[in-house]
Parts: C-alpha cells; structure tokens; sequence
C-alpha cells in the first residue's frame, strides 16, 4: 500500500472525486479515478466490470462471510452554477464541510468506504469487497448487471447513502406505469370519422385516482402512493383528434411489488371503472421503459421499476450494525434504526436477491440533490471511525 489509509486522504480523495463530473452513463473518468486508488491502497483483484462498475477487495483474517461496502459512481446534473455558494465541481472545503456536487451524494461516503476496507486489512473477520456501482441516479443497472453476475456473493451489504449517523434499514420503491390509450385520428372538424382517445380519458384519470386511493400501508416505511403525472397526447395540433393518450402514473411502491402485480392492480381499477371499452379505441396498460447505456458500451431497454426493500429492525445485522455504530454523542447507546426517505441499490440486492442490506453515512439527506450539498468534515470524521466497527459487527453477526 503506498497510501496512508487515514482520514484526511479519504478528504482529499473525495474532494478530487468532486473535481470530476459524471452523470448517469458518463462515469468513466470517475470509474478509472477510483481504480487508480483502490490499486494505490493495494486492493486484491480490483477491476472494471463490463458494466463499468469498480470492484476490489481486501482480504480478512477469519471465515465470516465477505460484506459488500457499496456507493454509486454516478451524480446528479449540477444546474446553474451561479446558484451555488461554492463552484460544484470545486472540492472546496470551507465553514466546516466539503462542498459540492457529491459531497454526501456520495463521493464523500465513497471515499470513507473505500478507506475503512483499506485500514481494515489483515484484521477483518472476513473478506471486504467494495465495488462503487454506475447509474444508481437512474434506477441502479449497474448494481443490478453486478449482481446478476455473480462475481461478488457478499453475505451483507453496506450502502453508503446519506444516513446522518442513524442505520438505514429499507425504503420504499418507485414505479412508472403507462395506461396507453388508442384511437383513430381524423380532423377535428368532423369527429364522427375518428375514434377521440380524450373520450376515455376521464374515465382512465378515475381509475387512477381509484387505485391511488386504495394504496396499501407498512408500519415502518408508510404508505404506498400512487398518482398520475403526466398525459401525453398525440398527434399534438389542436385541429386534430387525437389516436394515442399515454397517462402516466408515478408509484411509489413497498417492497414485495413486482411487474406483474403492479399492472394487474391497474388493470383491474380500469376494469371496474370501464367494464366495455367503446369500439375503436384500446386500452393498454405496461410498465415504462427507458434505454440505458452503461459508458463501457452495454444497452439494456430498462424497466422503469427500482424496488423497494426493509429489514426488520431485530435482525442480527441490523442490531449490530445499531450497536457498532453508536449515537453520535454516546457511542455507547445504539444508533437509531429507521428508513430512508429515497431509494437505493439496497432495492437491489435486498429487495431483489435477499442479501441482508443496512445503509450508514454521514450526511443530511436534505442537502442531497441541492445546489447547497456538502459533507460536514466533523461527521464525516466521526463516521470514519465507526465504519471498522460497523463492518466487523456485521459479519461477525451473520457468520
Ligand atoms: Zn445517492
């Protein structure tokens, strides 16, 4: 290793993680950025996977199953630079904090994970793999291509979203649902030779509303909700009756929601609401898509559906992540367990594959996706002290 494993160069790796911007499919100086460190901090097998994710690990000494410390690679798009007290991609670091876009959202806690596993070399109870995902901003492909490879089998997973200190143990997910309707277009001055899609709008619009207000309800994580955003109505003249309406629902959905249970429940709230539908028009219900494209070259046409996930609150990870971790001001009283309020690869790899996920970083999640985001130094510090701890509790716990 010809890197100290200290906290003030994870600072200043975080701070020139900063200095390099990447959104979602653009993260390939960033992904290199990262390489170049893990193999300076002498990771084992630290590669670039087809996806363009950044994977290595750092050997433990004992036979409890590998943790998986895991952040995203990618960041949200800045906006206007004269919004911002400090340049976004500056790295500054002033009043306490490092600045800018990334700083919590989540270069900082990368920079923090990716030190931890390099200090905890020779003395982990079981293998660290540390693998820095892309595209996690748009839904999570690079954590789902991952771990749909199989060349990480981590028994635990540690995400390093914004939990200001508390240990995150779930949220919900997110859905897009398009109800597309059909006609036949014609002129607008004689409607007795088209087949107006708007005509069962209204009807289409109740039914959301229906299913919006059957939504179901978890303790933990809250309610479901889901509510239409947008109507997209071609051809777009006002002089022309319109052959194609496609009503789009945005849902935020409890884990456990799958494609299919997801649209059966539309298709049902429009059954209801419209029994027959008149003669030449249609009704279709599917699941958005978008077309991703990871900056190594891999396309994939991806559902728009990122899962939700929740641990129980008693499981031996999540208690002894709790324990590990600590209050802030007494690191002897157990850290507060709660959800996020956002989503994250943890919907992949719990809510998808069943690994036991928690989440543990610094930072206000008010501040992410801002043109205020920073990382209060303090925190971050303090953060970095507990992460050994936190790592070794759990996979001693599940071993
Ligand atoms: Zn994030």
């Amino acid at each position: 290793m010809s890197v100290d494993p200290s906290f003030e160069n994870a600072l200043s790796f975080a701070a020139d993680l900063i200095r390099i911007p990447g959104l979602p499919g653009h993260e390939e100086a960033v992904s290199r950025r990262v390489l170049g460190e893990f193999e300076r901090l002498g990771f084992e097998d630290a590669r670039i996977d087809d996806g363009g994710n950044v994977i290595g690990v750092v050997k433990g000494v004992g036979s409890a199953p590998p943790a998986l410390l895991n952040c995203h690679l990618d960041v949200v798009a800045e906006g206007d630079h004269d919004e911002w007290d400090f340049p976004p991609f500056g790295g500054v670091v002033a009043d306490g904090a490092l600045h800018g876009r990334g700083a919590m959202d989540i270069k900082g806690p990368l920079a923090l994970q990716t030190y931890t596993a390099a200090a905890m070399a020779g003395t982990a109870p079981g293998d660290v793999l540390v693998a820095h995902t892309v595209l996690e901003e748009r839904g999570g492909l690079g954590m789902k291509l991952l771990l749909e490879s199989k060349t990480v089998t981590p028994g635990v997973v540690i995400i390093g979203e914004a939990t200001n200190g508390d240990v995150c143990i779930g949220h919900r997910g997110r859905a897009e649902v398009e109800i597309v309707i059909r006609g036949t277009a014609g002129h607008a001055s004689a409607p007795e030779r088209a087949h107006n899609v708007l005509d069962l709008l209204g009807d289409v619009l109740a039914a959301a509303g229906t299913l919006g207000a059957d939504q179901p309800s978890d303790p933990v994580l809250g309610r479901a909700t889901c509510t239409p955003t947008m109507v997209d109505v071609k051809p777009e003249s006002r002089n022309v009756i319109p052959d194609l309406a496609v009503v789009c629902l945005d849902w935020r959905i409890l884990p456990g929601s799958t494609d299919a249970s997801l649209l059966e429940r539309v298709a049902a709230a429009l059954a209801d609401r419209v029994p027959t539908v008149p003669d030449g028009l249609s009704v279709e219900v599917r699941l958005a898509s978008e077309h991703q494209r990871t900056w190594t070259g891999l396309a994939e046409e991806k559902n728009l559906l990122t899962p939700g996930f929740l641990m129980e609150a008693g499981h031996p990870a999540v208690e002894a992540a709790a324990r590990a971790v600590g209050k802030v001001d007494d690191v002897s009283r157990p850290a507060a367990i709660r959800p996020w309020t956002f989503a994250t690869d943890g919907g992949w790899s719990c809510g998808v594959h069943g690994i036991p996920t928690v989440g543990f970083a610094p930072g206000e999640e008010r501040f992410a996706h801002t043109n205020r985001e920073r990382l209060d130094i303090e925190q971050a510090r303090w953060a970095f002290g507990r992460y050994p701890h936190l790592v070794a509790a759990v996979q001693t716990a599940i071993a």
